[in-house]
């Protein structure tokens, strides 16, 4: 039985673009229905191109981007929410129980404000504490959590590198107790022998505190490391989802396959770094009809140019949204799935 901290239907985040006064007003889906269910205590990748969508989902999930359609629930053991009918209470009840770890620790630390008080702040806003006192035991026992040096409190960011930022961030994204962080693209900006020191303190938070992530990530070789569940993201849509091991071991989709190739470590077909994926991601403004993903997809047909292809269930909770996902075995080298013509 699943027990989703997070479960969104058909969820669409649309944007108007242009007024209709001297440009032309049209509309974007930057996410175009998506149903995604995100496990108590899950750590959750969701990976995909830029443009494809993964912030402005992961916004929607914080009630931090519009919901245009379909729904998002959230649910704990004390609170059950809908997000789109959040009274001005339960809002403000929802910002401390799900938060956003920022992309990059220098844009994100406010340079007036000592680490203390970056760290209180939330805290304050939310009028969670009452004392200075208790803002004090609050603000050092999360401090200690994310392994900063308590007698670093009284300093101001500059003094700190770019890892030690990262695990201020940390520290106030989870100082009001949060169930549910969305930490987008929170290593990118570190280098790598930093990353893994980032990486592991939010698995220890994941495993000690019981959160739940969704970690966004443009980088598979970290997801493949920290995750146990993957989704793949492309203009907008989920067009694969699965246990981290089964992804990486058997991609069903042409599009992650593409990503993985980019690997050469990861990548199961094992010949390395031998298909580029081709093209840019057409404008969500206009994106094509059928599978959104058929003008770069060597394997495309007729039907992908008609047909949304569903996302179905090829494998136990592995979800693939292509019509012809049965027909490729990305798992040996073998590209040209039988009866399908490379176009
Ligand atoms: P990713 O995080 O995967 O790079 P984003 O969620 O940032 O993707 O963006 C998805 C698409 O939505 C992009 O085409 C982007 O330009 C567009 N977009 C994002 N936010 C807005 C906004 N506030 N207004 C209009 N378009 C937006
Ligand atoms: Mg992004």
């Amino acid at each position: 039985m699943s027990d989703p901290v997070i479960s969104a239907k058909d969820l669409t985040v649309r944007y108007q673009i242009g007024h209709g006064l001297l440009t032309q007003k049209s509309y974007l889906n930057a996410v175009d229905g998506v149903t995604i269910e995100i496990d108590k205590g899950s750590f959750f990748g969701l990976v995909g191109e830029s443009g494809s969508g993964k912030t402005t989902l992961g916004r929607a999930l914080l009630k931090a981007a519009p919901i245009s359609e379909g729904e998002v629930i959230y649910q704990d053991n004390q609170v059950r929410y809908d997000l789109r009918k959040l009274s001005k209470e339960q809002l403000k009840d929802y910002r401390k129980r799900a938060q956003l770890i920022f992309q990059d620790p220098y844009a994100a630390l406010s340079p007036r404000m000592t680490v203390r008080d970056i760290i209180a702040e939330p805290l304050e806003v939310m009028g969670l504490t009452k004392t200075r006192e208790e803002t004090d035991t609050r603000v050092r026992e999360i401090a200690a959590s994310c392994r900063l040096n308590l007698e670093h409190l009284r300093r101001f960011p500059h003094a700190f590198s770019g890892g030690q930022r990262q695990r201020i961030s940390i520290a106030r994204a989870l100082v009001s107790g949060p169930r549910f962080v969305v930490a987008d693209e929170s290593v990118a900006a570190l280098d790598v022998s930093i990353q893994a020191d980032v990486l592991n303190l939010l698995k220890s938070i994941q495993r000690d505190m019981g959160i739940s992530f969704l970690f966004i990530s443009h980088d598979l070789s970290v997801v493949a490391h920290v995750c146990d569940h993957v989704a793949v993201m492309y203009l907008g849509q989920l067009i694969e989802t699965a246990p981290t091991r089964s992804l990486f071991a058997r991609p069903r989709h042409p599009y992650t396959k593409a990503l993985l190739s980019a690997i050469p470590s990861l990548d199961p077909d094992d010949r390395g770094n031998t298909e580029k994926l081709e093209g840019e991601i057409p404008s969500p403004t206009s994106p094509p009809p059928g599978c959104k993903f058929n003008t770069r997809c060597k394997f495309a047909q007729d039907r992908c140019r008609k047909e949304v292809p569903p996302l179905r269930e090829m494998a136990p909770d592995h979800f693939t949204a292509c019509h012809f996902a049965e027909e490729f075995d990305f798992t040996r080298a073998q590209d040209d799935a039988p009866g399908l013509e490379t176009a």
